[in-house]
């Protein structure tokens, strides 16, 4: 089959920032609350009728809409082939004081993209398909990324269709009440490559003034939680040398943790994020303290090699303090690493149009973590103003968007016409 690819291809196509913009603040209008932000949890009537407008807009662009068993929804613009498609994406929902950008610029780019090659009359080697996946931030319905988590089978529907929200109402009657109960056979499978356009969430790009981030993968975690015993008193009549004072000593703990994140790698972070105090009274000695410990770093071995030194070196401690400690594990994950041909090309699309780029790793979960189990994947970073996200005041600016759009838009044309999987699969993966 030879279908003159460097015909398809054309060089200098650029999406229409205006009409672009004009879908962000229709998506703005949905679930508005005060301070610009938005509350657009996944299953609910906003939801709903963010998805409803979401499916005129796929049917205008003349795109073939799929409705998979977890709501999540596909739009497909045919290829010149039946190869597997090139599928591009993110999520609607939105966390309850939520903004405008996260997630959804990666939706709205991705239709910006069909519309721009319906405009030009490009075709492309092999479909695209675009999607929006289901109560990916977990607001409503625990643990996130559900719908791109189910689709790659990472969860089971029982589970899924099992979660329920605060009030008692589960996942599967939620989806069935706005009508997104979809079909098994219309998940997400054989797919070419995955691309994911997101808000960075942090402040790297903003802080060095780069457009673009190139993102290689995820970084692995390990939430831990400490609990630390003494002995309670009376804060006046004890004296200081008498005391096994559990706060005093987890303040050492802490220190150690520091100290010790900043020595084993400038890519670790460390968060203590929660803590209780018992008694929690003002003239009482604490007896306990329980904290949490969130440990993050790209690479997994040097996360692992930390916890474990951690382990052994915060019981000296505590032996010294006087204290009991005990640590337990809550939740792991690995790292994820994305396909190094797919963050080489975001990169060269990227200095095609002149814009700065740096290849950065994500600290946060997303959709692409999941689908990044079952095809090649990459995410494009834009800035997020003051590195915020999850508030109202969550801003991107329009020319920031408009920029990682572009280089979403020239990435999914090059390897839209690609026509091997081999040619992305040749590259080792990155020895982090
Ligand atoms: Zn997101």
């Amino acid at each position: 089959m030879n279908l003159g690819v460097a015909k398809i291809k054309k060089q200098n196509v650029r999406i229409n920032f205006e009409r672009l913009k004009r879908t962000i603040i229709k998506s703005s209008q949905i679930g508005t609350i005060p301070g610009d932000g938005l509350c657009r949890l996944a299953l609910t009537e906003e939801d709903k009728i963010m998805r409803d407008i979401f499916m005129e807009w796929m049917d205008e662009a003349g795109l073939k809409v799929k409705i998979d068993d977890y709501g999540n929804m596909y739009g497909r613009r045919e290829g010149l082939s039946d190869l597997p498609p090139v599928l591009v994406g993110s999520h609607l929902d939105t966390q309850p004081n939520g903004g405008r950008f996260d997630g959804i610029i990666g939706v709205l780019a991705a239709l910006e993209i069909i519309r721009t090659l319906n405009d030009n009359n490009i075709e492309t080697l092999r479909p695209i398909e675009i999607v929006n996946f289901t109560n990916e931030e977990g607001a409503r319905f625990e643990p996130p990324l559900l719908g791109s988590g189910g689709a790659t089978e990472t969860f089971d529907k029982d589970f899924i269709y099992n979660r329920k929200d605060r009030e008692g109402k589960t996942f599967e009657e939620e989806l069935s009440k706005i009508g997104y109960k979809g079909e098994m056979s219309n998940r997400v499978k054989d797919v070419h490559a995955f691309f994911e356009l997101h808000i960075e969430q942090g402040p790297v790009l903003e802080n060095e003034q780069i457009s673009i981030g190139a993102v290689e993968g995820i970084q692995g975690m390990t939430w831990l939680e400490l609990k630390v015993t003494g002995e309670s008193g009376h804060a006046g009549p004890t004296p200081m040398s008498l005391r096994c004072d559990a706060l005093m000593a987890v303040s050492k703990l802490i220190v150690h943790i520091e100290k010790k994140a900043k020595c084993s790698d400038a890519d670790t972070s460390v968060t203590v994020g929660r803590m209780s105090i018992s008694p929690n009274v003002v003239n009482s000695i604490p007896k306990e303290v329980i904290f949490s410990l969130d440990i993050r770093n790209k690479d997994d071995a040097v996360r692992e090699l930390l916890i474990e030194d951690l382990r052994k070196e915060l019981q000296e401690i505590s032996k010294v303090e006087k204290v009991k400690l005990e640590i337990k594990d809550l939740w792991e994950v690995k790292a994820s690493y994305f396909h190094p041909g797919l963050v080489k090309q975001v990169v060269s699309s990227a200095k095609e149009c002149g814009y700065s780029v740096k290849r950065m790793v994500s600290g946060a979960g997303h959709d692409s973590k999941y689908i990044n189990q079952i095809a090649p994947t990459c995410m494009i970073f834009v800035p997020s103003v003051g590195g915020r996200s999850h508030v109202e005041t969550e801003l991107t600016l329009d020319a920031d968007i408009e920029k990682g759009a572009n280089v979403l838009l020239l990435s999914v044309l090059e390897i839209s016409n690609n026509k091997k999987i081999d040619e992305l699969n040749k590259e080792s993966l990155p020895s982090y």
